[in-house]
């Protein structure tokens, strides 16, 4: 069942004092480029560095009578999970593939939680953890495709237009789309004219391919400085990929040069360390695909990034990414 407005004012009370309440600040150099308010909600601030703990938390605060929770997760879901399970006193098992960096893997073990890595690809990440459901009585929490993680996450949304209602645009990174799903829930609730864009970079974008093609379809899963948007949606996607297809006004990709061009935006002008994936919106307005109607929002959605890469980035130096070179090129506004 879709979530509704009501159960995100119901997952607000849940996560209130544990994953809310983050900053909204204005970013004055994107607010001149744009020629509109340009405001970042500051979810990098939350206690695992990702907005995911909203969703995982709400989740996992519903789960009773199991013997622990599992989820395949390409990092931060993980996090939010273990760190949940650890603050209920729950066993958590995360299960990732083998391309997932291992400052994620560490950063989930000190949490609390076991890690399982299995295979080189989100699904045989996925078949682990619905192995551990049928062998070990362990309930799945789905990074995306859940009721209470959706609502979870639209409490951003909340949070957002109760700071600002005049907000005309929505600015989300889209992967498996459950943030999308439910802040364009939540915002559409509350100001049904509101426009909300999902972003993604344009390597492996699923959920952006799949409202194309009318159905979840596969993407080849590549390296991407946005790795946090990485994967799939899932074949058998119930929740989020309809959710997205209904509520977002439209979706845009970018390249890895313009995500490689805004981290230092948002570095530089911002002083806000954070990952590829937080600056897709950024990205799509500086780069012309987006053009503002009025205050816009994006969600800074995480810092949980290899500094290696950070640093090579921040001194304009090539990435690469498996058998792509992104070319270097020193900040200039
Ligand atoms: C998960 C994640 C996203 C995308 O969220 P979806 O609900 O999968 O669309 C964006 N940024 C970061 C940092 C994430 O961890």
């Amino acid at each position: 069942m879709q979530p509704t407005l009501a159960d995100i004012y119901a997952a607000a009370k849940v996560i209130r004092g544990v994953a809310d309440g983050t900053p909204l600040v204005p970013s004055p150099y994107m607010t001149d480029r744009a020629g509109a308010d340009f405001l970042l909600k500051l979810e990098n601030m939350q206690p695992i560095g990702a907005f995911k703990l909203r969703g995982a938390y709400n989740a996992v605060a519903a789960v009773h009578d199991a013997s622990g929770v599992t989820c395949c997760s390409t990092g931060n879901h993980g996090r939010g999970v273990a760190f949940a399970a650890a603050r209920r006193g729950m066993r958590a098992v995360i299960c990732m593939s083998e391309l997932v960096p291992q400052a994620k893997v560490d950063g989930i073990r000190a949490l609390g939680a076991e890690v399982h890595i299995k295979g080189r690809s989100q699904d045989d990440a996925l078949a682990e953890s619905q192995r551990l459901v049928a062998d070990e009585g362990l309930v799945e929490i789905s990074p995306f495709d859940d009721p209470l993680v959706i609502a979870g996450q639209g409490t951003i949304g909340l949070e957002i237009l109760q700071a600002r209602p005049d907000v005309t645009t929505l600015l989300v990174p889209l992967s498996g789309g459950g943030l999308a799903a439910g802040v364009a829930l939540a915002a559409k609730a509350i100001n049904p004219a509101i426009r909300v864009i999902g972003i993604s970079m344009d390597r492996g974008a699923a959920m952006h391919d799949s409202i194309r093609a009318g159905h979840p379809v596969e993407v080849e899963e590549v390296p991407s400085l946005a790795d946090s948007l990485g994967g799939g949606i899932g074949m058998q996607n119930r929740l989020s990929f309809p959710m997205c297809r209904d509520l977002l006004d439209q979706t845009v990709l970018v390249t890895e040069d313009e995500i490689y061009h805004a981290m230092q935006v948002l570095y530089y002008e911002d002083r806000i360390v954070a990952e590829g994936a937080c600056v897709v919106g950024l990205a799509a307005v500086l780069s012309g695909k987006v053009t503002l109607d009025g205050p816009t929002a994006t969600i800074v959605t995480g810092r949980n990034l290899d500094m290696g890469v950070f640093t090579r980035i921040m001194t304009g130096q090539d990435v690469r990414l498996g058998d792509v070179t992104v070319k270097g090129k020193p900040y200039a506004a």
